[in-house]
């Protein structure tokens, strides 16, 4: 059962048209990534399902939500939950003032709270263990991990995820898709935007290949992975 559905957006920035008809699903509890070059409108597209930019054609339905009623705000509590490309964390605030913030639409008590605080601590013990520290001093792993804890304390059913190996050494770049992996075995539906297509296409099970605003190419995961035009580009 399809828990995002994109039928023909086109998005612009004025008169750049930077999304040209594009169309895919991703099945609900699914990991599904979006591949593509610099410039292809990856985090375009991004943008447009989590309400923060607005279709000029076209329509996103996630879950039973039409994404161009509401404000992107208003999609938190509702579970669909956006990890911007750069973290954009909190950097005055400490860890755990972030990871708060991540909860801040939320009515449960705190017992509930405090429960899903521990699942992320226990998730990223390097959080864990800088709890006090001002996000801003966090390195750029560490900052990665803060951002998708503080979405994880938004309690997604759809998770966003915006090139979360940017700049990240190999180690870490495994440990970020180890947590991705664990995140989706809870249940959450990952849409995952990656230049790392080689690692995008090892942890999803399905791939779309973005080229100028347009869908190039789309398949299972692992017949993307053995593509000869995909390799040449995109695996090196
Ligand atoms: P990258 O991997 O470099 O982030 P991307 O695939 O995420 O690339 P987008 O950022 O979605 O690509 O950009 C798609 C197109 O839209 C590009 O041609 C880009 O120049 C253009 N674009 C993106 N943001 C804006 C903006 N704010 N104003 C004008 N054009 C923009």
């Amino acid at each position: 059962m399809a828990h995002i559905e994109v039928d023909g957006i086109h998005v612009y920035y004025g008169n750049i048209r930077a999304l040209q008809g594009i169309s895919f699903k991703v099945d609900k509890g699914a990991i599904v990534t979006l591949i593509g070059a610099n410039g292809a409108g990856k985090t375009t597209t991004l943008n447009a399902l989590s309400g923060i930019l607005a279709l000029r054609e076209g329509s996103i339905q996630i879950g039973d939500l039409n994404i161009a009623e509401y404000m992107p705000h208003q999609l938190i509590p509702k579970g669909v939950v956006h990890v911007p490309e750069g973290r954009r964390i909190f950097a005055r605030l400490s860890v755990d003032e972030n990871l708060a913030m991540g909860a801040f639409s939320r009515s449960d008590d705190k017992s509930e709270l405090a429960k899903d605080r521990e699942y992320v601590l226990e998730m990223f013990p390097r959080l864990r263990e800088r709890l006090t520290q001002t996000a801003g001093t966090l390195s750029g792993g560490e900052q990665q991990m803060l951002a998708i804890g503080r979405a994880l304390m938004s309690k997604p059913d759809v998770l966003l995820l915006d090139e979360p190996s940017m700049g990240l050494a190999p180690v870490l770049v495994e440990q970020v898709f180890e947590s991705i992996i664990d995140i989706n075995k809870a249940g959450v539906t990952c849409m995952l935007v990656e230049q790392n297509a080689y690692m995008a296409l090892q942890i999803a099970s399905y791939g779309y290949v973005l080229e100028g605003g347009r869908i190039a190419l789309e398949g299972e995961a692992g017949v993307l992975a053995k593509n000869e035009e995909i390799k040449k580009a995109y695996l090196g």
